[in-house]
C-alpha cells in the first residue's frame, strides 16, 4: 500500500496523444476524474496536520492522467470553474465519509488563476461547505504564487472573502513567483508552501538550504503556518525540523494515494 508507484519524471505518465477540451468536459460531468490524497505532518509531533487533494483523470481509454496533462487544458479552455467545483464538491464529501468513519481531517485542495477571479466562487465553495456541514476553518485553498500575478485588485477581493468565510489560505509553490512582499502581505494567506525545487534540493544545495531558511523566517514573521512540500528523505525532514518548519509533505512520508488508502494509512499511525 505504497499509494502511486514510482515514476521516472513526476507527472510525466499519460497522455499519449492530444485531450481535447470537450473530452475532459465530458470526463468532469460523466465522474472520469479521480482525487488522490497526500498527508501533511506535523513536524513537531508527527500527527497528520492534513491532506492535500490532488485531482487525476482516470481516462476510459488512456488510464489514470496526471494533473500536468490537463490543468492547463482546463485553464486554456475555461473549464477551471467546473473542474474546481468538482473537486470542492469532492473534497466535502470525502471528508464526510471520513468523518463517519470516525476520522475528523482537515483537506487543502488546489485552486487556479481563473477561480480566483470568478466573483462566485466564494459563495460556491461556502454552499457545498454549508451541505455537508464542514467547518470551514477545516478547509484550506492553495492558490500558486504565480496566479497571483493576474488580476490582482479582483483576486485580493476573492481571497479576502473566502478567508472572511473562515476557510485558510495557503500560498503554493512559493519562491517561483514574483509576488512582491507587500502584495503578499495585503493577502490574508493563513499558510505558506515552499515550493519542492527548493525542498528537494537542500540536502546537496547550500543556496536552496538559504531559500528555505529565509521562507521559514518570512513565513513566521508574517504569522503563517509555514509547509515544505516534496520532503523525499530522512536528513531532509532533520534539516527542516532544524529550521523550525512546522509540517511536511513528500514521498518521504508518504505518496498521493486513493481514498480509501488514506483512511488506512491514518488508522495505522
Ligand atoms: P502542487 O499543488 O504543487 O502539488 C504537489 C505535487 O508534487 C503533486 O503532483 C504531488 O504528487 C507531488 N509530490 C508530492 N510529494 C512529492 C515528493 O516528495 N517529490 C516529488 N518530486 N513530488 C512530490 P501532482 O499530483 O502530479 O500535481 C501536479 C500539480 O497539478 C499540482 O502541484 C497542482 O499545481 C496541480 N493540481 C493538482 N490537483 C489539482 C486540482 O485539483 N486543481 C488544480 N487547479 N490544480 C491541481
Ligand atoms: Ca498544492
Ligand atoms: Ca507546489
Amino acid at each position: 500500500m505504497g499509494g502511486e508507484e514510482d515514476l521516472p519524471l513526476h507527472g510525466s505518465r499519460g497522455a499519449m496523444r492530444e485531450l481535447g477540451a470537450a473530452e475532459l468536459q465530458q470526463a468532469i460531468r460523466d465522474e472520469q476524474l479521480v482525487l488522490h490524497y497526500q498527508p501533511q505532518v506535523e513536524m513537531a509531533t508527527g500527527l497528520v496536520a492534513g491532506v492535500e487533494a490532488l485531482v487525476r483523470w482516470q481516462h476510459p481509454i488512456l488510464g489514470l492522467i496526471y494533473p500536468n496533462h490537463f490543468i492547463s487544458l482546463a485553464e486554456r479552455e475555461g473549464l477551471m470553474g467546473a473542474l474546481t467545483r468538482w473537486v470542492i464538491g469532492g473534497v466535502v464529501r470525502q471528508e464526510q465519509l471520513w468523518r463517519d468513519a470516525g476520522m475528523l481531517v482537515s483537506i487543502s485542495a488546489n485552486i487556479s488563476a481563473d477561480n480566483i477571479t470568478s466573483l462566485t466562487l466564494p459563495e460556491q465553495i461556502a454552499e457545498l461547505l454549508a451541505d455537508n456541514k464542514l467547518d470551514p476553518t477545516r478547509l484550506t485553498l492553495e492558490v500558486t504564487e504565480t496566479a497571483l500575478m493576474g488580476e490582482l485588485v479582483t483576486s485580493l477581493d476573492i481571497l479576502t472573502r473566502l478567508r472572511l468565510k473562515g476557510m485558510g489560505l495557503s500560498i503554493d509553490d512559493f519562491g517561483t513567483g514574483y509576488s512582491s512582499l507587500s502584495q503578499l502581505h495585503r493577502i490574508p494567506f493563513t499558510e505558506l508552501k515552499i515550493d519542492l525545487s527548493f525542498v528537494s534540493n537542500m540536502t546537496v544545495d547550500a543556496e536552496a538550504r538559504a531559500i528555505v531558511k529565509t521562507c521559514i523566517l518570512l513565513g513566521h514573521e508574517l504569522n503563517m503556518k509555514v509547509v515544505a512540500e516534496g520532503v523525499e528523505d530522512q536528513r531532509t525532514w532533520d534539516l527542516l525540523l532544524g529550521l523550525g518548519c512546522d509540517v511536511a509533505q513528500g514521498y518521504f512520508m508518504a505518496r498521493p494515494m486513493p481514498a480509501d488508502e488514506m483512511l488506512e494509512w491514518m488508522r495505522n499511525r
